[in-house]
């Protein structure tokens, strides 16, 4: 199937629910209502020459219209190519050029990030940028205006549409959505209808989603988890999307939650961990939540106990997954222990397979035993756009993905991740997991977030850092009070030799760590 046929089956099915909801304008749009508008914009933007593979980029926050251009772009077969909101015009420029984007859709300006601008600056430089359309000013009113002109004839388009629709395959490509950059330069995995159309449906079959469900969806369209895991879910299930706000923020998502009834929300540990410090944390009525998706990183365990039980999100899932599968590989189920959530990241999805190997002989290892995960499936990307030596690299040609991340897997099939190849510590011969020394420290009082790296060390080749925020009111953990708080209970090689007081983290838009950065930072502090 493709996008587009989804969408015309919730449209048919369920016409006057709602389909999309913006909190913080109040904008809202069953699915009749959406299914025009984005015949309008699929129309408006054929009339300005888009058609079958050419690449539209959009560079914007989190709004209504990013979901319009996400399913116009799929009606049209072009290929949508994602943009992060947190990008600067050097950024911008790689991913037009490399993309070879024809036609950019982009916010005017969002916070500091004067859009508009940055596009001036670099056009000249992208020489197959055909066309500009800002969504608040003129261009988005007049691209509307031409997609409904073109529609007002005889049967409103859909002649013209229907046409296009039965020339597509589930295998055309229809994005290209860029890595979140978070262990380098971000990669643009293409994807085809049939990788995300299938990964959203399953990934809302284990949500249990209905036409009832209201999903809260937080985190950035631009990545798999807002596009795929979130509107591909809703829309296979005839669900609704509420965007909180354009920008993640922890006290707009609760009342946001609250005032829509939302039975879902989503977001990566970071955000939860903001939203059950907020300090009017009780005072949202949050009782319509019942599930929710937490992924990306792993969730330490007093932060999962929370969402289950001050959240009342009983029946949450953890996923796990990356860009280049669609995004999800493996799911919590939602009549997993409490233990499988907290451990785990689920068991495989439905019609994919996943296998541990060891990483320099590529056999399959022992269960319980850490190794290379690997996926594949109908969630397995086409490649990375016009980078074949790099698809080769981490798909092999049994079409088996290379995750790059570090996992064991139980008897039961559960996997536990436990790391990026990339983020191991070898300390003095000893492999060093720094999710464990981080939920290990996570339990100390005064900490609010810490996050564990390896740097450079004369002797041990590399030594442990633990970069700390603190909880407000505590006073600045000390290297000895971390020796303190871990002799006796932590094996002497895990315990972290320097700490790092720190506001933030180095962050991906996406909410991710930076730990390449971390790194570079480290080893200028101990210089
Ligand atoms: P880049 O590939 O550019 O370095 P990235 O890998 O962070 O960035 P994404 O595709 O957004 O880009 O993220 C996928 C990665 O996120 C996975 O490979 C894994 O390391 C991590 N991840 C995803 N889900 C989980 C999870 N539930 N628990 C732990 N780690 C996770
Ligand atoms: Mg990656």
């Amino acid at each position: 199937d493709t996008v587009g046929a989804a969408l015309d089956r919730a449209v048919r099915s369920f016409p006057e629910r709602e389909a999309v909801v913006e909190h913080a304008t109040g904008r809202r749009w069953t699915y009749a209502r959406l299914a025009a508008d984005v015949d309008a914009v699929a129309l408006g933007l054929r009339a300005r020459g888009v058609g079958k593979g050419d690449r539209v980029g959009i560079w914007a926050p989190n709004r209504a219209e990013w979901t319009l251009v996400q399913y116009a772009t799929a009606r049209l077969g072009a290929i949508l190519v994602t943009i992060n909101p947190a990008y600067r015009a050097h950024e911008l420029e790689y991913v037009l050029n490399q993309a070879g984007v024809r036609l950019l859709v982009a916010a005017e300006r969002f916070k500091t990030s004067d859009y508009a601008a940055m596009i001036a600056e670099v056009r000249p430089r992208c020489p197959e940028l055909a066309d500009v359309v800002l969504l608040d000013g003129p261009d988005w009113p007049a691209l509307l205006a031409a997609g409904e002109a073109a529609g007002a004839a005889g049967d409103g388009g859909q002649a013209e549409l229907a046409q296009i629709e039965r020339g597509l395959s589930a295998d055309d490509p229809i994005n290209i959505q860029y890595t979140s950059g978070t262990t380098g330069f971000p990669k643009g995995a293409t994807l085809s209808h049939r990788n995300i159309l299938n990964n959203g449906y399953f990934v809302g079959e284990l949500c249990n989603y209905t036409e009832r469900d209201r999903i809260c969806i937080p985190v950035p369209f631009y990545h798999c988890f807002g596009m795929v895991m979130g509107n591909l879910a809703a829309v296979s299930h005839g669900a609704c999307t509420v965007i909180p706000a354009p920008a993640f923020d922890a006290a707009t998502t609760l009342a946001a939650v609250a005032a829509e009834r939302c039975t879902s929300l989503y977001g990566v540990p970071t955000m939860f961990i903001a939203e059950l410090a907020d300090p009017g944390f009780d005072g949202y009525d949050l009782s319509s939540l019942r599930t929710g998706i937490m992924a990306g990183a792993p969730c330490p365990t007093e932060v999962m106990k929370g969402v289950m039980e001050r959240m009342g999100m009983t029946e949450v899932s953890i996923c796990y997954g990356m860009t280049e599968t669609s995004p999800v590989s493996t799911q919590t189920r939602a009549d997993d222990s409490v233990e499988r959530r907290v451990s785990t990241v689920g068991r495989v999805g439905p019609h994919l397979e996943v296998k541990v190997v060891d990483p320099e002989t590529g056999h399959t290892v022992p269960r319980g035993e850490p190794g290379e995960l690997c996926t594949r499936g109908y969630s397995v990307m086409l490649g990375y756009w016009a980078e074949p030596v790099k698809t080769a690299e981490a798909v092999d040609p049994d079409g088996w993905m290379h995750t790059g991340d570090l996992a064991v897997m139980d008897a039961d099939g559960y996997l536990s991740i436990t790391g990026r190849i990339k983020d191991m510590v070898i300390r003095g011969g000893e492999n060093v997991y720094p999710r464990e020394v981080e939920e290990f420290l996570y339990a100390h009082p005064d900490v609010l977030d810490v996050q564990v790296i390896g740097v450079p060390d004369a002797k041990y080749g590399e030594e442990l850092m633990a970069w700390v925020r603190m909880r407000e009111g505590a006073r600045p953990l000390t290297a000895e009070a971390v020796r303190a708080f871990c002799t006796g209970r932590l094996a002497h090689f895990k315990i972290p030799r320097y700490v790092h007081v720190v506001d933030e983290f180095p962050m991906t838009v996406t909410g991710k760590v930076r730990k390449v950065e971390m790194r570079e930072r480290a080893a200028a502090i101990l210089a």
